[in-house]
């Protein structure tokens, strides 16, 4: 045997695994990203040895053959998967490809988010829903029909006649607020915990037990018509899902329709900025799928053996992959929280070099069964700190170390307790502990903070070595003399850090409150306290009984305020504080303000620090005007968790969308910050 049928019965063989691992059982064993290396490995040499092919090739074939825990439904058109590309080069040769085998280029293309969950076909006699099941090994697939039944979005029955016989394509997905909710959930009872959505999905369909299912809350986007009989006929692809849509079936509205593939590269480049949910949707995306409109043109590209030539997935850049953990050490945080985090080989991952991933806590990791020398996934999902994800288990070796919590702080020597009933172990150190107060000053000066510019973790570090500050007041005594002349410290940093500080005396009053860094007291709780007691002297002599009181602040942050003020070295710190001249008072509003004249706003989906009411008070009080619908005239929309149609009109219609941080800051600072 040849070294290159090796590789390829050995590559064969690994991606049948996985597929099964992953399609059946619904607990991918590695990542997406490096089952793909390996399949574009098996794709290279396959090309090199056509006479190598076999029909039974996981690059011949869709999926993998359904489990026999349902009973199996034959699909009367093939299910196929789709192409991909991972490059705008890849797009390139796709649309050559294309070109050359019409012979001229496509009159346009569908675009269409590429949503991560699982293959559906829902078949529907005289408009009635008779049928779901799994794309399986695209042909037969597992029937699924009474769990598809529970899920809201999917019609039971059509809005209008519809044809005799209708296989509608589609992607059932779990969405994201779900995923979060029900894996704390399932960890919480100790049950099977998924690593993603798209498997949350897979999984949920296919539970014995449809009440299961129906407890997920699932939703579904409709993609295709892929069998019909007596109904109309389409000239394009969009003229189908169009009247998919008016049957009553949802069509993800994000789609286009763009002439070229300039513009498809447009859509894709927007997709990939909004793939993390920027846009204020609730699903995962992986993709775009870039389809030939026309259905005539559609026809004469054909399939391959597993997906359509009319169709490409373009893939956005992997967010996991799988390296060494070399070591796991912990980190202080500014409230004293102790963090174990992850020391990698560094690994390219999410569109960064990676070489250190957080680990939560260590019941976190006890439950991951995550150790020291381990084979790990490692996840980074846009700007989101990386985090270890799991073990890979049939790469462990040897004896990998597990981990334990250690008995002292290693930057202050105190005693590290993890309290009755809480996950996080803290330092007992205080402000002792170096690690802490470094975490704590760099977040004083942060943006969400007295927003101090050039006062990064760099300087911070420099300062707390040459024994210049101590603590947060202490920033308000440095004086130009006391850094001119050091390393990178010339007059004109110097003096625009002194005028940064000078400059931050006068931030409003929650600022001041969230910098302090007091446990469970961000912007929007800071923003609540202050509009209350209006100053840092009223709520620091504020008992707890009154702070509780105060609407949106619950007993266990009314008791971590009383408890951070009663302290004397926090006492002695906001004395300091006061004496440097910062804002202590936020002055009466003086009935009306005009911060917000001329500004419209509409407020949608859940607030964290506002009922919907208080919200429209805060803003009218500012001087908004706060209307029920977006139009072209509205300004903003300040848009919460599970924001819905308000959203997606806003943005096809340009409109701004701010979250609640951004909320709270425009009630603050005004319209600038739009
Ligand atoms: P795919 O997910 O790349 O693309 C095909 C699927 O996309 C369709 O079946 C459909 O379900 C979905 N889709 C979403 N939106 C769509 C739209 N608008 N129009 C058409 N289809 C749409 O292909 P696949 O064959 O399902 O799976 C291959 C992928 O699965 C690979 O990317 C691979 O990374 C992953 N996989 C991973 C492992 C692992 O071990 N980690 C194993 C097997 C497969």
């Amino acid at each position: 045997m040849s070294e290159a049928e090796d590789r390829i019965g050995e590559l064969r063989e690994l991606l049948r695994k996985h597929a099964h691992a992953y399609y059946v059982l619904d607990q991918p064993s590695i990542p997406d990203a490096e089952y793909d290396m390996l399949y574009r490995q098996l794709e290279e040499l396959e090309a090199a040895h056509p006479d190598l092919v076999v029909p039974d090739s996981p690059t011949q074939r869709v999926g993998a053959p359904p489990a026999s825990l349902f009973g199996s439904v034959r699909h009367r058109a093939a299910m196929f998967s789709l192409d991909n590309a991972e490059s705008p080069d890849d797009l390139d040769a796709w649309a050559e490809k294309v070109e050359r085998s019409l012979g001229r280029p496509p009159g346009g293309f569908v675009c269409e988010l590429k949503i991560d969950g699982a293959a559906v076909s829902l078949t529907y006699e005289n408009g009635v829903l008779v049928r779901a099941a799994t794309r399986g090994d695209g042909s037969i697939g597992e029937d699924i029909t009474a769990n598809v039944r529970t899920i809201k979005s999917v019609p039971l029955r059509t809005i209008k006649p519809a044809p005799d016989v209708m296989e509608i394509r589609g992607e059932l997905y779990m969405p994201v607020s779900e995923f979060e909710r029900l894996n704390e959930e399932q960890a919480a009872a100790g049950d099977q915990v998924y690593i993603n959505p798209r498997n949350m999905a897979a999984g949920s369909v296919r539970q014995k037990d449809p009440a299961v299912t129906a407890s997920r809350n699932l939703a579904i986007w409709t993609y295709q018509i892929g069998f019909q009989e007596g109904g109309p006929t389409f000239a394009t692809h969009w003229e189908s899902v169009e009247y998919l849509r008016d049957l009553g079936f949802p069509y993800n509205p994000e789609s286009e329709r763009v002439p070229d593939l300039d513009e498809v590269k447009e859509f894709v480049a927007a997709a990939e900025k909004t793939r993390h949910g920027e846009g204020g949707h609730d699903y995962q995306t992986d993709g775009v799928v870039i389809k030939v409109d026309s259905l005539a043109e559609q026809d004469e590209l054909g399939y391959t053996a597993r997906a359509p030539r009319w169709a490409i997935a373009f893939k956005f850049p992997p967010e996991e992959r799988t390296t060494k953990l070399l070591d796991i050490l912990i980190n202080v945080g500014r409230t004293g929280n102790v963090t174990p985090f992850a020391k990698l080989d560094p690994v390219f991952v999410g569109g960064a070099n990676v070489g250190m991933a957080t680990l939560h806590n260590e019941k976190e990791l006890q439950r991951k069964d995550i150790r020291i020398g381990d084979t790990v996934i490692v996840r980074r999902a846009g700007d989101v700190i990386p985090e270890v994800v799991g073990p890979v288990l049939s790469e462990r070796t040897g004896k990998p170390r597990v981990w334990r919590m250690p008995a002292t702080c290693p930057f202050c020597g105190h005693p590290i307790v993890t309290p009755e009933g809480e996950a996080r172990a803290k330092c007992t150190g205080g402000f002792i502990c170096p690690s802490r107060l470094r975490e704590w000053l760099f977040y004083f000066a942060s943006r969400g903070g007295m927003d101090i510019e050039g006062l990064g973790y760099k300087t911070v570090d420099l300062l707390l070595q040459e024994g210049l500050i101590n603590d947060a007041a202490d920033i308000y005594s440095l004086t130009a003399d006391d850094l001119l002349g050091r390393e990178r410290w010339g007059e004109i940093s110097t003096n625009k850090l002194i005028a940064a500080i000078e400059a931050s005396k006068d931030r409003p009053v929650p600022r001041l409150l969230t910098a302090l860094g007091i446990n469970l007291v961000g912007p929007t709780v800071s923003n609540t306290l202050v509009r209350e007691f209006r100053s840092i002297d009223r709520l620091a002599s504020a008992d707890t009984a009154e702070i509780e009181a105060i609407n949106g602040i619950g007993a266990e942050i009314a008791r971590s305020v009383s408890e951070w003020f009663s302290d004397e070295t926090n006492a002695a710190l906001i004395d300091r504080l006061r004496t440097a001249g910062l804002r202590f008072e936020e002055p009466e509003p003086d009935g009306e303000s005009d911060l917000l004249a001329g500004i419209t706003l509409v407020i949608t989906g859940t607030l964290e620090g506002f009922s919907r009411e208080e919200a429209k008070a805060a803003a009218e009080a500012a001087g908004a005007k706060v209307t029920n619908s977006v139009s072209k005239n509205t300004s903003a929309l300040v848009a919460g968790a599970n924001a819905g149609t308000k959203l997606t009109k806003a943005e096809s219609l340009g409109v701004p969308v701010v979250d609640e941080a951004t909320f709270v800051r425009l009630l603050e600072e005004g319209p600038d910050v739009l």
